[in-house]
């Protein structure tokens, strides 16, 4: 685990004071409110849908390190991605920090996510790693009612 401690301290660090996508997006086909007022994280997404494919994601708002690092993270791996292998890292990024699953078993899918696998120590923290990825999940979701993880 020592190594995913690096990369926890690296991915966090970097993404926190340099947060990619980081701007509003007028072109947006959805734009979502994202809230942890536990935490007092508070996010805006900005998705582009076309084609059942995340053409472009930004986000903006304010919160602590380890979401606005998650926000920033999720917005530069899901740029490209279908809404099926989106909802995929959901569910693996999902497991993962609640310490449903060893990442060590899945560093190849999980790529720089492994990092918030030591979050799953701190339940508080939980619901700010989550945060971004759990609204992207909604937008995804209220796109269309047949949509299906399968
Ligand atoms: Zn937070």
């Amino acid at each position: 685990m020592e190594d995913l401690r690096d990369l926890y301290q690296e991915v966090i660090l970097d993404h926190n004071k340099n947060p990619r996508n980081f701007h509003k997006m007028d072109r947006a086909t959805k734009v979502l409110d994202s809230q942890n007022p536990l935490c007092g994280d508070h996010y805006t997404l900005f998705l582009l849908l076309e084609d059942d494919v995340i053409k472009d994601i930004s986000f903006e708002g304010s919160g602590c390190a380890i979401s606005k690092a998650s926000a920033s993270l999720m917005s530069s791996i899901l740029k490209g991605k279908s809404r099926k292998e989106a909802e995929e890292l959901f569910q693996l990024f999902h497991q993962v920090v609640t310490g449903e699953i060893d990442p060590v078993e899945h560093l190849e899918e999980l790529g720089k996510l492994a990092a918030f696998a030591g979050v799953s120590e701190f339940p508080a923290r939980v619901k700010c790693a989550i945060l971004a990825w759990h609204t992207m999940h909604e937008a995804l979701n209220e796109e269309t009612d047949s949509f299906s993880t399968e």
